[in-house]
């Protein structure tokens, strides 16, 4: 069994899909891998590495592809590695499938088996092959860190010689894995925090980190798979008036607010950004999916007319490369090691969790949405 580590192909994309340590272990398993030259280095981990661990490290994206039996990246193959890959061999990644049919049925029609790390599904047993959690973890701890670094105030509160400060205050909009990160984060910063989801179950999580949970029934806002549903237009309404006052009152607001393939809900509107104090900041985590806050710009940070900062950052795990991609390569081990029967590729398509992460097979279009 052949596995190919090519270099990403996004220009901001610093992780690569696997670290020596996993090589180390899927050499022992019988698995030979190549990887092209540079692969790691800008998660800081050089070709030497890889070597020693046991891969062959490859120049040429021929070499590398033409008889890989699995492609593994971050994100989605280039076009140029689609392109020389053999019909039938698998992928893994990334692949972003939700809410783009074209692209999935681009994969299938060049024959490749497709793994996307997003449609997983979320039972016990795939919790090591988890790896939106694991990245999402990565981005809610960053935008703590930008977020304060961008503060014209301090998180903790201190009592000094020249008097005291009070804490900085911060709201996070959205409980899920990046926001639970985001409000430990800044309880660790010192920070006076509040927390606010749909979701019933995240209330108890929220408190237990020693933040306050903001209560607002929106009412029915439960989905499948532990995902929050898209609200109503009315729903949303309701809950952007709520948050105009809840937002003036911080100094930092962190939205990590998301519906699997749906636009992002918008929770922040230009009111309640007009409503912060200047030098204030938020960080919209939901970038990429269009945005929980109105004036977010894609990849931005912006200054409001009133002095608020507003982070549009994409891909922040990207942002930490070393050990987002220690966890994805992990991740990416515990879903690929049940398919290597005796050193050769052999996915069992009976199994949920290998169906789940199946979006293409055979020519044929697999994806079912999130299991
Ligand atoms: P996500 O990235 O899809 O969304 C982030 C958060 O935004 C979610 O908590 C969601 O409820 C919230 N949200 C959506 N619309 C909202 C709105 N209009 N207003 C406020 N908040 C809104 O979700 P996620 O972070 O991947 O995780 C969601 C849940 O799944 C969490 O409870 C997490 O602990 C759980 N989870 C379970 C497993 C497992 O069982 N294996 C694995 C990972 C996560």
């Amino acid at each position: 069994m052949n596995v190919a580590v090519p270099r990403e192909g996004a220009s901001d994309e610093r992780r690569v899909a696997l670290v020596p340590e996993t090589v180390a272990k899927l050499v022992k398993a019988g698995v030979a891998i190549r990887v092209q030259r540079g692969a790691g280095e800008r998660a800081a981990f050089p070709d030497a590495l890889y070597a020693q661990a046991g891969a062959s490290i490859v120049d040429e994206p021929a070499a590398l592809l033409s008889d890989a039996d699995v492609i593994v990246g971050v994100g989605r193959p280039s076009d140029a590695v689609l392109g020389a890959m053999r019909a039938g061999a698998a992928v893994v990644g990334f692949l972003a499938p939700l809410g783009d049919p074209d692209y999935v049925q681009r994969l299938a029609a060049r024959g490749a088996t497709a793994f996307a790390m997003e449609t997983i599904p979320r039972i016990s047993r795939a919790q090591s092959m988890d790896a939106l959690s694991s990245q999402n973890n990565i981005a809610g701890y960053k935008a703590v860190l930008i977020a304060a670094s961008l503060l014209p105030k301090f998180f903790p509160m201190l009592t000094t010689a020249a008097g005291t400060i009070p804490p900085a205050k911060v709201l996070v909009i959205g409980a899920g894995v990046a926001g639970l990160q985001a409000i430990a984060t800044a309880r660790r910063l010192g920070a006076v925090v509040s927390g606010y989801d749909v979701r019933a179950a995240a209330k108890e999580q929220v408190q237990s980190l020693g933040a306050t949970f903001l209560e607002f029934d929106v009412g029915d806002a439960e989905g499948s798979g532990g995902y929050a549903k898209e609200l109503t237009p009315e729903q949303s309404q309701a809950q952007r008036t709520f948050m105009v006052e809840q937002i003036g009152r911080n100094d930092v607001v962190i939205t990590t607010a998301l519906v699997p393939g749906k636009r992002a809900p918008q929770l922040v509107s230009a009111d309640a950004v007009a409503a912060m104090a200047p030098g204030s900041v938020v960080v919209d985590l939901a970038d990429e999916a269009g945005g929980n806050c109105a004036l977010t710009q894609p990849g931005q940070t912006i200054v409001s007319p009133n002095g608020v900062s507003i982070v549009g950052q994409t891909n922040l795990p990207s942002t930490m490369p070393q050990h987002a991609s220690q966890l994805y390569s992990r991740n990416v081990y515990a879903l690929l090691s049940p398919m290597i029967r005796e050193g050769a590729f052999a996915p069992d398509f009976d199994d949920e969790i290998v169906r789940g992460a199946c979006i293409a097979r055979d020519g044929k279009v697999l994806l079912g949405g999130p299991a």
